[in-house]
């Protein structure tokens, strides 16, 4: 018997999305990845969560998502997708070894922040490296940072820390910059804000669990030197997780799936898409709910067009 809902993901979209469907008796099958619950698992405190004015620890209210979903019967697999078929229906996602068929599909695999790769970055991810100005900056208040990258989310991060930094270092792998000419105007405009060009952060050092240097190297000479800071923003881009669906759905140029907005129907019908796999705008984690939400009544109606 094939699923009424699949869905694939299962951060804020993701779960959103499962918590609509199974209080709608849809009794969702939710393949939620080896690595569950999004990118805000990868993050300490959240503040920006309506709701919570206290704030909460981002993986505290990834569980609370997951719990409520749980708790109205959504069912859920451990395990990353491996293969969607989109072109039969049902429609067949494998996860392994296993075959699950779905009536209706909703992707919600969201989308991944590039990282430099260099030693101590993971080791301080949410301790003093970052990949969300929005989401973390606040917590900087009075200390320099460094920003890495030379694009609009650089330039668009660098701007927003100066709110609460003493002072925002962007370092930049090349002497130009890529971001659009408005964006380099305002950041060349902004006092608090220097620039290192053909330079590459070569390490994150700290010490009591917080960042308090980088070791940098000159892209043309080698020279190494070093810097103090507070954090490290890291903004060279995201990737959106849409490989599963190469070919198989309508994506833009970045690879982000296109979708019919305000509705979440993707080019393929039955197969609904939300949060970050879709937005490459806003990415917060309330707008990725609000996402799941229309696209979990969006898999709703289709099913009751269809008869189902
Ligand atoms: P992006 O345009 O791809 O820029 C990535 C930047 O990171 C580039 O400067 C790149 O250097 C650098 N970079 C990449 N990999 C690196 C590495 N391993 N080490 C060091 N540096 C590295 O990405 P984005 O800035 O996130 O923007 C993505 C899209 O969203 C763009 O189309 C952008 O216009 C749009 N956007 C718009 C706004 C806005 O208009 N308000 C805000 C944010 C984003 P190179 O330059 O040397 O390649």
């Amino acid at each position: 018997m094939a699923e009424n809902v699949v869905v694939v993901g299962s951060g804020p979209a993701g779960l959103t999305a499962a918590l609509y469907t199974a209080r709608a008796n849809l009794e969702p099958l939710i393949v939620e990845g080896a690595a569950p619950m999004g990118q805000l698992m990868l993050t300490t405190d959240v503040e920006n969560y309506p709701g919570f004015p206290d704030g909460i620890l981002g993986p505290e209210l990834m569980e609370k998502f997951r719990g409520q979903a749980e708790r109205f019967g959504a069912k859920f697999i451990t395990a990353d997708a491996t293969r969607v078929d989109l072109s039969r229906r049902p429609f067949v996602v494998e996860v392994g070894e296993a075959t699950y068929e779905a009536s209706a599909l909703i992707i919600a695999t969201g989308a991944t922040a590039r990282m430099l790769g260099i030693k101590g970055e993971r080791e301080y991810l949410g301790r003093g490296v970052s990949t969300c100005a929005t989401c973390d900056g606040f917590f900087f208040r009075g200390v320099p940072l460094v920003v890495v990258g030379g694009g609009d989310s650089a330039m668009e991060e660098a701007s927003f820390l100066t709110r609460f930094a003493s002072k925002v270092t962007v370092v930049h792998r090349r002497a130009a910059l890529r971001a659009s000419k408005i964006m380099q105007d305002r950041a060349f405009a902004n006092e608090k804000i220097d620039f290192i060009w053909d330079t590459d952060v070569r390490e994150v050092k700290g010490s009591d669990g917080k960042v308090t240097t980088l070791e940098l190297s000159n892209a043309r000479t080698g020279e190494v030197s070093t810097i103090d800071v507070g954090g490290l923003f890291v903004a060279i881009g995201h990737d959106p997780n849409t490989a599963l669906f190469t070919g198989q759905l309508e994506l833009n140029d970045a690879g982000y799936i296109n979708v019919q907005h305000p509705r979440t129907a993707t080019s393929v019908d039955g197969v609904f898409a939300c949060g970050d796999v879709v937005d490459h705008i806003y990415r917060q984690a309330v707008t990725a709910a609000g996402m799941g939400c229309s696209a979990a009544i969006d898999a709703e109606r289709w099913l009751e067009a269809q008869g189902h």
